[in-house]
């Protein structure tokens, strides 16, 4: 593909021409397709406050899982000269089940990444970055320290950047492969050397962050979209959505599970489920029919085949009863047995819980010592109403963050849709000889 076809299908697919096109990934061939422009752009031309404006005119919301209005966040950091440090934090500890976007982005489009970050480190007037990455993320971790060495060597990072007077360093900090890093403020304790807790909240760490300093954590994909955005326009970035949705932008959409082709997708925000599975995905294997559908990661709801026509955005998948969080889709078919699913993904909750807040310390392995004896046909005729009583005791407002309430996510709504699977998992009386 020559160079100009990839900057014409840069504005339809921002995140993923480069690497459709398989460009190498190094500062050259990345400046060859207007690369760090947007850079340029804002260093010469724009305050931060014109980048921040922009950023919240294209209804860009983050892309980490919840889709909050990545602009009202930056809006939200304390501005000023007196301001003082503050910081820059690329959540790329990506762990969420079945989700692996991230981890494309940053091993094949390592500068876009670190552009978003210098232009939105400037849109908040951070004095330093941050990409705390999953620790099992090697190849990103290499590709990434590489294209960090190549930006400072180019005067595009460090001491005044480009002659703007604006200097602004970035480091990639690994994580040691805990689900719980994700977790904005736990993220942030584990950056100080802390024992990764999550934090009451608030405050926000966009007031009281790392070292307790204004900080803005974004995740990689949300990040990725930020140069577009200041080259292209807010009017271009909501465009993209082409109408399907009042989000703007593209998303990276994936699937996984029974499907003919998994992987990852980039489409117009709003695109339906269907579209992904059946057109993407190429629809299930031969032999296998969809039974349920997770929409984006473990922690969300499960959805029925009849939800497949909704458009997969925060808010249509939220009145549906689920979220789209990652919006990556974990498809099962009629042979999995949602027994057995639960106390899969329940053996991961409990495991990955930091051990702070008692409903998801104690309730995670208690639902879990149900779901094994329940998949063992070994259960007791009131495990059902105990599952359904911890959906309850660990659910939203019950803990400092939301592991526990996005772990009965997946539960309440098996226990809704599939309940006869659980009460076939009851101990049968013994029968009289
Ligand atoms: P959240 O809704 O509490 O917060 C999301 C973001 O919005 C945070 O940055 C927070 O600071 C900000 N925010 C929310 N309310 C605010 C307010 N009133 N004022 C200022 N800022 C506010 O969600 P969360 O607990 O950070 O994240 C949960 C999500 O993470 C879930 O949707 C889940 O899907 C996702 N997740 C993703 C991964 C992954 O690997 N990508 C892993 C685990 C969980």
């Amino acid at each position: 593909m020559s160079i100009a076809s990839v900057e014409t299908e840069l504005q339809v697919k921002p995140l993923t021409a480069r690497i459709n096109a398989k460009l190498p990934v190094d500062l050259k061939s990345y400046e060859s397709t207007g690369g760090y422009q947007a850079l340029r752009t804002t260093l010469k031309d724009l305050k931060p406050q014109d980048v921040q404006s922009r950023v919240k005119d294209s209804n860009l919301r983050g892309r980490g899982g919840a889709g909050f209005p990545t602009g009202i966040k930056w809006g939200l950091v304390p501005m000023g000269p007196d301001a003082g440090a503050k910081y820059l934090v690329c959540n790329a500890d990506e762990m969420e089940p079945n989700t692996f976007k991230d981890r494309l982005l940053m091993e094949d489009a390592p500068h876009q990444l670190i552009e978003g970050m210098l232009v939105a480190g400037y849109a908040i007037q951070a004095t330093a970055g941050y990409i705390f990455l999953r620790g099992e993320y090697v190849k990103a971790a290499q590709r990434l320290n590489a294209a960090l060495a190549e930006a400072r060597a180019a005067g595009l990072l460090g001491e005044n950047i480009l002659g703007s007077g604006w200097s602004f360093t970035l480091v990639v900090h690994t994580g040691a492969g805990r689900y719980i890093c994700g977790e904005e403020t736990a993220l942030i304790n584990s950056l100080e050397g802390r024992r990764a807790n999550p934090r009451a909240k608030p405050p926000f760490p966009q007031i009281a962050g790392a070292w307790g300093r204004p900080t803005v954590v974004n995740n990689v994909e949300s990040l990725c979209n930020i140069a577009p955005i200041v080259l292209y326009g807010a009017d271009w970035f909501k465009g993209l959505s082409q109408g399907k949705s009042k989000d703007g932008g593209t998303k990276l959409y994936g699937a996984s599970g029974r499907v003919k082709r998994g992987g990852i997708y980039e489409l117009p925000i709003g695109t339906s489920a269907r579209e992904i599975l059946e057109e993407h995905a190429g629809g299930m294997r031969e032999g296998y029919t969809l039974k349920c559908w997770l929409p984006g990661g473990a922690s969300t709801d499960f959805l029925m085949p009849e939800h497949l026509d909704l458009a997969m955005d925060f808010d249509t998948i939220g009145k549906a009863g689920s979220r789209m969080g990652t919006g990556l889709i974990l498809a099962l078919d009629q042979t999995h047995n949602m027994v057995s699913i639960l106390r899969n993904l329940q053996d991961f909750f409990a495991r990955e819980s930091c051990g702070w807040c008692t409903p998801c310390r104690d309730g995670l392995p208690w639902g879990l010592k149900m779901l094994r004896a329940l998949e063992r046909g070994e259960g007791r005729a009131e495990d059902i109403e105990q599952l359904q009583r911890l959906t309850v005791l660990a659910g939203p407002g019950k803990t400092f963050c939301a592991h526990a309430p996005g772990a009965m996510e997946p539960l309440q709504s098996a226990l809704k849709f599939f309940r006869s699977e659980f009460e076939a998992g009851i101990k049968k009386p013994a029968q009289a000889a």
